[in-house]
């Protein structure tokens, strides 16, 4: 698809890093699966990835995590 971002490049799938901020909690996603603009390097996640990182962050949070670094994998 074309980026709306910066409307000259094309998306291809590939993997971005998300970083949450909540509270006193940060929580780094690594491999996120992305469709990715090779102009500008805007990244679009789709709505079930999203769903999932904050589904997992919730959990994050319940077990009382600070910081953390994780690897995304689909659910
Ligand atoms: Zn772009």
């Amino acid at each position: 698809m074309k980026c709306v971002i910066c409307k000259v490049g094309d998306t291809r799938s590939g993997k971005t890093t998300i970083t949450l901020e909540r509270d006193n909690m940060t929580l780094v996603f690594k491999g996120v699966p992305a469709e990715i603009c090779i102009n500008c390097g805007e990244a679009y996640i789709d709505e079930k990835t999203t769903k999932t990182v904050l589904q997992k962050s919730e959990e994050a949070a319940l077990s009382g995590v600070q910081v953390d670094v994780r690897h995304f994998a689909a659910a």
